[in-house]
């Protein structure tokens, strides 16, 4: 007789098979149990197959990787512990000493600090491009060029790029172009279609996204993906995924397959509040720019309007620019005055977000596109009603005139 502590371990029970529900089950392994010696030997961790170890995918990780690669019109996706994972383990496995990688001078910061420490320590050169001007990074392009970040719009400053153009230029020099797509996030256009109708698709080779923004939607998930539609370029970067141990937790996975049939609605819904806000905003008196690439007069509108007018979607972000009579202290103390929009990093979820930001310091003084004096703030306007989103910018911008 097996004592029952060894019962626990190895139960005979067995639940039917055939469950079905809404959500899928969670799937959480280190350890995948194989049936035989055999069955363990034949087990290939690269094609969805088969299991082998936790770290190479679970039933659970394999359909959000599905549904990823699906969202953004691609055809193989990797998942990554966090958004600037997934911009790492491109960088590792595509580039080696003596290459460079082309970055645009308002990208996501930390790809830049990445380019700054390790890849220069790694004997990896980088460039920063203005991404606002073709001709520019058509001319940084070298011999030993091998990657080129796209990112559209850019950070903070949110200037829409003519990415088709850009995309196109990588295309020409054959230069692999990966395009950090959390803004657009699969549904503002498509990263691997970027001008519809035109014969065979204008594509970047490398769709990067933060599924930590509107994919996780609650502000509780930290996940990254990277999405391909050429398999030899796929199998390349997952190689680098398995070397470095970068695997998601099945929970985590869980609740961003939980939120993702309410992404289109939810991202809707964030852009249509973000809109109204930021036309409120250009009205008043207190700010000099407001910085939304759907609305008319923000820089790189026009290219918008082009790659995502069809579609009439933008994400629920903008940035202000203050007039420049109000000193940056003044501006933190606007921040400190909002009630309803929270002081925090990210965004994506249902709690508006405020955040100052002092873009001389984080731009490249040689390409010198920032023209502005005042100080920005940028907003990520959540699910809140946003009548009551206006009245918190309301009386916060009383204080400042006080
Ligand atoms: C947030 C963000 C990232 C990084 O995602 P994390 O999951 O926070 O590491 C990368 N790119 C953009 C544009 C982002 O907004």
């Amino acid at each position: 007789m097996r004592k029952p502590v060894t019962d626990l371990i190895h139960h005979p029970y067995q639940p039917p098979a055939g469950f079905d529900a809404p959500q899928p089950g969670v799937f959480k392994a280190s350890t995948v149990i194989f049936a035989n010696v055999a069955a363990m030997r034949a087990r290939d961790w690269k094609q969805k197959k088969g299991y082998t170890y936790g770290l190479h995918g679970t039933p659970t990780t394999f359909m959000l990787e599905e549904r990823i690669a699906t969202l953004e019109g691609g055809r193989q996706c990797i998942l990554l512990p966090s958004g600037l994972a997934a911009i790492a383990n491109v960088a590792m496995a595509l580039l080696k000493t003596g290459d460079e990688v082309l970055i645009p001078d308002n990208a996501y910061g930390p790809n830049k600090a990445l380019a700054d420490g390790e890849l220069r320590q790694w004997g990896i050169t980088h460039q920063l491009y203005d991404a606002m001007n073709p001709a520019d990074l058509e001319a940084r392009i070298a011999p030993q060029t091998r990657l080129v970040w796209l990112e559209a719009p850019g950070s903070v400053t949110m200037e829409f790029p003519d990415l088709p153009e850009l995309a196109r230029i990588c295309r020409r020099k054959g230069v692999t172009s990966a395009l950090d797509n959390t803004w657009g996030a699969g549904l503002a256009f498509n990263a691997f279609d970027l001008a519809p109708g035109a014969g065979e698709p204008l594509a970047v080779d490398i769709s990067v996204h933060a599924l930590t923004k509107y994919p996780s939607g609650g502000g509780d998930v930290l996940m990254g993906s990277v999405v391909t539609t050429d398999e030899a370029l796929h199998q390349r970067l997952k190689l680098t995924h398995m070397r470095m141990g970068w695997g998601v937790g099945g929970n985590d996975a869980e609740a961003v397959l939980r939120s993702l049939p309410s992404l289109p609605l939810r991202y809707r819904a964030h852009d249509l509040a973000a809109r109204e806000l930021a036309r409120w905003l250009r009205k008043r008196p207190e700010i000099t720019q407001v910085l939304h690439p759907a609305i008319e007069g923000a820089p790189g509108h026009a290219h918008w309007e082009a790659l995502c007018g069809p579609r009439d979607a933008a994400a629920g972000l903008f940035s202000v620019v203050f007039d420049e009579r109000f000193s940056p202290a003044q501006v933190d103390a606007f921040c400190d005055a909002l009630k309803l929009f929270k002081l925090g990093y990210s965004w994506g979820g249902p709690v508006s977000l405020a955040v100052p930001y002092d873009v001389p310091s984080m731009r490249s003084t040689r390409l010198g596109s920032w023209k502005h004096q005042g100080t920005l703030v940028r907003f990520s306007v959540g699910l809140e009603a946003v009548q009551d989103l206006r009245g918190d910018l309301e009386q916060a911008l009383a204080a400042l005139q006080s």
